[in-house]
């Protein structure tokens, strides 16, 4: 009876264990949007910006970040508490993260901040495919793959403060890169609609850009403004 019970409390555990790798491990999403932020839209708003530490970033579009989401439109978020941001897991990327992935909130900061919270609330849903080092190094990959801004400047779309029409700031983008993007527009402190960030998509294994599966809700105005930095 003993040696019976014995194996019986074995397998329990043998099964809870396997309960939980599956659970630890498995990936609750579809693909990734990566989205990229035109600094001059998050500036010339009510809120405002701060320029980081290391001084005013590029006239260029800038990370947001590479969020994992499904394909019905919902997202996963804050997946792992136990693996919270670390920066001595990224310091090799540090400079690299300051060229292209600024922070623009108040006050003035490295950027620790910002990619902390990019990585406990979405990287930590894609820890399965992209440790923390993978998270960052393949974020940063995908944004040298496509210029958008050289995109846009090739079709005459140039941030000076003028309107575009969003077919033409999507088709410029199609033209370049193959991919149809989400554009997302935010008001500047007068209340004009302006392009503020542009979401392409990439397959769950991060290895290259797709088609998007679904699109985010939001609206723009036909023509949008492009304000300078
Ligand atoms: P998320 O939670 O990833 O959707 O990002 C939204 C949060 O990121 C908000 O708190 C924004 O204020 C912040 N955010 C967006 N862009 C920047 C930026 N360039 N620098 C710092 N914080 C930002």
């Amino acid at each position: 009876m003993k040696i019976q019970s014995d194996h019986a409390s074995l397998l329990i555990k043998l099964l809870t264990l396997n309960f939980l790798l599956v659970f630890s491990t498995s990936q609750d999403f579809d693909f990734f949007y990566f989205v990229q932020q035109w600094p001059g839209s998050y500036c010339d708003t009510k809120q405002s910006c701060c320029y980081p530490i290391t001084g005013k970033p590029a006239s260029d579009f800038g990370i947001h970040g590479l969020w994992p989401n499904r394909n019905d439109g919902s997202y996963p978020s804050n997946c792992d508490s136990n693996n919270p941001f670390d920066a001595s897991k990224i310091s090799d990327l540090k400079s690299e993260m300051q060229l292209e992935w600024p922070t623009l909130s108040c006050p003035s900061n490295d950027g620790l901040t910002f990619w902390s919270h990019e990585w406990d609330k979405h990287g930590t849903c894609s820890e399965s495919v992209l440790d923390q080092h993978d998270y960052f190094a393949t974020t940063l990959s995908l944004k040298s793959q496509i210029n958008l801004l050289h995109a846009l400047e090739s079709a005459g779309i140039e941030p000076n403060g003028e309107k575009y029409s969003l077919r033409s700031i999507k088709s410029a983008i199609k033209g370049a890169s193959g991919l149809t993007p989400w554009i997302q527009c935010n008001n500047d402190s007068s209340g004009n609609s302006q392009l503020y960030q542009i979401y392409l998509c990439v397959n769950s294994s991060a290895s290259g850009f797709i088609e998007c599966p679904v699109f985010p809700n939001g609206h723009c105005d036909s023509s949008i403004e492009f304000p300078s930095f």
